[in-house]
Order: C-alpha cells, then structure tokens, then sequence
C-alpha cells in the first residue's frame, strides 16, 4: 500500500490534539476532570448562542446556505470591512488549509516559524511544499528580523500567528510594520490571530491584522473557537481584500460551514456581555497563575491569550500522565521539542485552583 501513497503524504506529522475529558475519565475511572488542554473558552458557549443554536435545530434538515449570508453581513458590519473581504472556514484550520491550496504550488517556499502552531506544517507538506523554519528568539517570540531575511524569490508564503500558539507571545505593531515593510507584492502574509481577541484587550502595542488588509497578499485569520466559545461547532474566517478572498473561494467546500455554526456564530457575536466577561476573567486568572508559578519557583512565558507555557522542571510527558491521574487534562509540550514544558489553558477559578494544587503534588 506504501507504493500507492503519495510522497509528500507519508512526511506529514500526526496532529495531537488535546485529550478529551470523557476518554480521559473512561480510562482511568476517574469522574470531574478538568480540561486545560485546548486554549477553549471555560464558561462554556454563550448562552445567546445556545439558545440561538436550540432554535435553529429544527432546520438542519436543510442543507446550509453555501455564502453564510446572514452571518457574512453581520460579522462585516461588525468588522468595518466589506462581506467581499470575508471568506468562512470550518474553523481557522480550514482558511489555513484553503490559503496553502489556493496559493502555494508544489516545492514553493513557505516560511514557519518553531515553536508555532503545527498545522502550519502539516498543511504545506500536504501542498508539498518546501517548508523554511526559522526559530523564535531567546525570549520565545517571533523572529520577524529572521524570517524576513529567509524570504527568497521562491518563497510564496510566510505563516505569522500573532499571538503565537504555543508560546502565548505577541508581535508588537512596529515589529510587524518593520517586517511588512519593502516585502515582495507577489508574497502572500499569513496572520493567523486566532486569540485576536485576549491580546487586544490587554496590550496597547498589539497590532490589528486588519489595518493591514489594503496589502495586496495579506490574510488576516480568526475564530470563533477561543473567545466566543465555539470550539465544537468548528468556524473561523479570514479577512483580506476581495481578489484573495475569491481565489480562496474556488478552494471552499460549497458546504463547509454548517447551519447551526452559521446560526451560534451570528448570536455569538451579539453577546457582548460574554465576551467581556471572559477577555476579563483570563486576565485576571492569567496573573492568578504566574503568581502561583513564582511561589513554585517556576519559569513561565507572559502570554498575550488564554493559555501559558511553564517549565516544570521534569519530563512534561511525565507531569501530563500524573497530572491526569489527578484530573487535570494539559498539553505537553514535547510535539515541539520543549521537553520540560507544559502548556495549561486558563480556566474557571476552580479549575486554575485545582491545577496548581494538582501540579504541587506532582512535581514535588
Ligand atoms: N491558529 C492558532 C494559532 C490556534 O492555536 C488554533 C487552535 N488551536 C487555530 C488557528 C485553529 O483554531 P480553529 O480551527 O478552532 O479556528
């Protein structure tokens, strides 16, 4: 059978998601874990868009509309932007994925950045790409500098997740003004702020993709799986200007987004309240957590979203398996190479509590 796959296919890497609690508490015959392990919102959905989505049941008999019409104008008028420079995805995977298809020919450049978020990868290998990483700096942000300087004439794409996804690390907007500046046209810059929404609440300095749209390769993307709680329902978009939006639209599955996801999305975006109470709440935890890690005496990143990286000091594989025996599902970070780190996703005030003392134990 190996004689009949492609080549590129057999190079991809195996995407590790988060464990999931019901098989964590199916396994180990354990009940009310607790999941830190995929940067979700934990006040669950918002209530607008459950009972928007409970609404909505009785038509998916239906096929969905194909243009996401209702949603596309109220997210544009949202936005400020026009519904033309708008495209939906089944989750911001799936704009990653239709950016790499619509774009990137076989043994074109892309540039990544280690450690970043692995789809990346995965999605060029697919496209058989010819993938450059560049490393972050010491301090575990993006080397802008660097990456700049890996662009060749070959090169079509350059991945920027802003902030990054594991590292929590933001690009300030003179560091990305500095990179935009004198690039090739022909270059497509991917800006993946798929946690948009925690970095601009807190940090002053952190660029909005979308001042940047007018440049003609430009692709900002976001989701509704972070802030707005929508994970499970699987919905992202990006924004860029109409003529890349309609190159990415030949790429899209006429049915990608299904119709309760159209229909949560639209009540999500309406439900300020939810939003603020979450963009406040990871704040105010965040710090709750690296006063904790002080105590512990361990090294942690400042994060600019809903998730922080920390040394513990020992084998993550090991802290992740003790960690779930005592309930807590996080995410190791050996996928990356990061062998004494662990990535925890801030949670409920009882969660974040019952991590800490959790990870007391077991690094003790
Ligand atoms: N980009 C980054 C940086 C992420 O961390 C994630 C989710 N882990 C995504 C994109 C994809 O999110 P989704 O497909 O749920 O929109």
């Amino acid at each position: 059978m190996k004689s009949l796959v492609k080549q590129n296919i057999l190079n991809v890497k195996n995407y590790v998601p988060g464990k999931p609690i019901e098989e964590v508490e199916r396994e180990l015959g354990i009940k009310n874990v607790v999941k830190l392990a995929s940067n979700e919102n934990c006040f669950g959905p918002s209530p607008v868009a459950i009972a928007a989505i409970r609404d909505a049941l009785r038509k998916i008999n239906r096929y969905p509309d194909s243009a996401s019409f209702y949603l596309k104008k109220k997210l544009a008028a949202s936005l400020g932007v026009g519904e033309s420079n708008l495209i939906f995805g089944n989750g911001s995977d799936e704009v990653i994925c239709m950016a790499i298809k619509a774009f990137v020919s076989d043994g074109d450049e892309v540039i990544i950045a280690t450690p970043t978020f692995l789809i990346y990868e995965i999605a060029s290998t697919l496209q058989n790409a010819k993938i450059k990483i560049v490393p972050m700096t010491q301090d575990l942000k993006y080397d802008l500098r660097e990456m700049k300087k890996a662009i060749t004439p070959k090169t079509k794409l350059v991945f920027i997740a802003n902030p990054d996804n594991p590292t929590g690390t933001y690009v300030t907007k003179k560091e990305l003004d500095e990179f935009l500046q004198g690039l090739p046209e022909k270059l497509i810059v991917f800006l993946d702020e798929a946690y948009f929404e925690f970095a601009n609440y807190s940090f002053k300095d952190y660029p909005n993709g979308m001042d940047y749209i007018s440049r003609p390769g430009m692709i900002v993307a976001r989701t509704f799986s972070k802030v707005y709680g929508l994970a499970g329902l699987r919905i992202g978009y990006a924004i860029a200007n109409p003529e890349i939006i309609s190159y990415m639209e030949r790429v899209r599955e006429p049915f990608n987004i299904n119709i309760l996801a159209q229909i949560g999305a639209e009540a999500a975006l309406d439900d300020k309240t939810f939003l603020k109470k979450t963009l406040s709440h990871v704040e105010i935890e965040r710090e709750y957590l690296y006063a904790a890690f002080r105590k512990m005496g361990l090294e942690y990143v400042r994060s600019a979203t809903n998730f922080i990286i920390v040394n513990v000091g020992k084998d993550c594989k090991e802290v992740f398996n003790a960690l779930l025996k005592e309930g807590v599902i996080v995410r190791d970070m050996k996928a990356w190479g990061f062998d004494t780190f662990i990535r925890v996703t801030v949670g409920t005030k009882p969660e974040n509590r019952k991590f800490i003392t959790a990870l007391k134990k077991v690094i003790k």
